[in-house]
């Protein structure tokens, strides 16, 4: 018998990370056969058409000029006030809505998560998400002592599932006075759905119905991770105004990072962004998240949080940013266009996909079909009820043909 000598609740605790699992095989046929006749969906970054890891250029040729000091010094808890002021007027664009807000930096979005749920749920509490989700959402949860409870996403017509929202959030606050909802948008990871402007107005009603019991208290966790890759800026941003004048008992928490939108995926630079009518809510929510991030890593990365400030304090390297990032846009655009046109072709049913790094082929058995897609030399990642397709990380000559395949695959299994 093998001894554990870990405490009860992390006993048995093993992360297997179904997406480093995929990546790692198609690293193994990368060496067997040769990159040409690998196609590696699985990667959450950027890749250029040689498949190369993107760095936004302007980010680099910024951060290897910062100071020496800036890089190595520690850091204001709550992050420097410079970013925190860069990530929040990032983030709203044109939309502030009227309330009051704040920021505290945060480990990248994977950071907002933490403390959102150590914060704003009590220990044993179900925090809600969709059905479709991004995997460690469970594994943070089921870390700091929660569970995680899902709403069916999409109707039958391919639409946010605002019923199906309605009637979990209150089968929830039956049983528990604080609920927190995470909701990726836009550009969902995996299935590259955005939550509409009147979707949003769908939402926002169940909350202030709910919000009536002023005994509750519920929280919105926009995870906004893919926002830079959405579409227009102020139209992917225009539902951050219907934050205005939500009850008291409400808080909308914006995960912001810049893993994605800077490509510093690894630096690991974030900020929650808190948004209330109320200021004694929002100071509240200064002062324990940072409580927390002194808990948890003390301050984070000084170099990056710089980063961030020189490029949004200075009009021609933001637009020159702006302008570099779009032009990735645009290739995860062109990219996503092939397999969607082709999946229509070869009669292939997908998830709703707007935008993002990533699309969803829907399966019965997705392990199986991304066993038959090896055959192929195609690797993706299979999920509980599809196989997800990073865009983002595979270049167009290779996209062609690949809906055809999966359909193939679908087929066969
Ligand atoms: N949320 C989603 C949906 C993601 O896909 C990711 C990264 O893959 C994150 C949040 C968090 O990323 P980070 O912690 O690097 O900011």
């Amino acid at each position: 018998m093998t001894i554990s000598i870990a405490a009860t609740h992390a006993r048995g605790k093993f992360a297997t990370d179904k997406i480093f699992g995929a990546a790692a095989a198609a690293n193994l046929a990368v060496g067997k056969y040769g990159k040409d006749k690998v196609i590696n969906a699985t990667i959450g970054a950027i890749l250029d058409d040689n498949e190369a890891l993107v760095c936004l250029p302007t980010v680099e040729k910024v951060f290897r000029t910062l100071p020496i000091n800036e890089v190595i010094n520690y850091a204001p808890i709550a992050g420097l006030p410079e970013f925190l002021e860069a990530a929040m007027a990032l983030t709203f664009g044109d939309n502030r809505p009227e309330a009051y807000t704040n920021a505290v930096a945060t480990s990248g979005g994977s950071g907002v998560l933490h403390h959102t749920i150590w914060n704003y749920s009590e220990i044993g509490d179900k925090i809600l998400t969709s059905d479709w989700y991004w995997g460690p959402y469970k594994v943070l949860c089921e870390d700091a002592l929660r569970k995680l409870d899902t709403f069916t996403l999409f109707d039958e017509n391919q639409n946010f599932n605002s019923k199906a929202f309605e009637a979990k959030v209150n089968e929830l606050l039956v049983k528990q006075d604080s609920l927190v909802t995470i909701l990726n948008t836009p550009a969902h990871n995996p299935t590259g759905y955005s939550i509409s402007d009147s979707e949003w107005d769908n939402i926002l009603d169940v909350v202030k119905a709910a919000a009536k019991n002023e005994a509750k208290r519920i929280v919105i966790l926009v995870d906004a991770a893919y926002l830079d890759y959405a579409g227009e800026k102020n139209e992917c941003r225009a539902f951050l105004k219907k934050f205005s004048n939500l009850p008291d008992n409400v808080l909308i928490i914006l995960a912001f990072s810049m893993s994605k939108s800077y490509t510093m995926y690894g630096q690991r630079t974030g900020a929650m962004i808190g948004i209330s009518r109320s200021q004694a809510v929002i100071k509240e929510f200064a002062d324990i998240n940072q409580y927390s991030s002194r808990a948890t890593w003390s301050n984070i990365n000084r170099g990056c949080m710089r980063l961030l400030a020189t490029v949004y304090n200075d009009k021609a390297t933001l637009a020159q940013v702006e302008q570099e990032r779009a032009h990735y846009y645009s290739l995860i655009r062109e990219r996503s266009q092939i397999f969607v046109r082709e999946a229509k072709a070869a009669n292939l049913r997908m998830l709703p996909y707007i935008a993002g790094f990533f699309l969803t082929i829907p399966a019965a058995d997705p392990d199986a079909v991304c066993g038959k897609l090896h055959d192929d030399h195609i690797f993706a990642v299979p999920l509980g009820k599809g196989v997800r397709v990073a865009v983002c990380a595979v270049p167009s000559a290779k996209i062609t043909g690949m809906a055809g395949k999966v359909a193939q695959a679908l087929a066969a299994v």
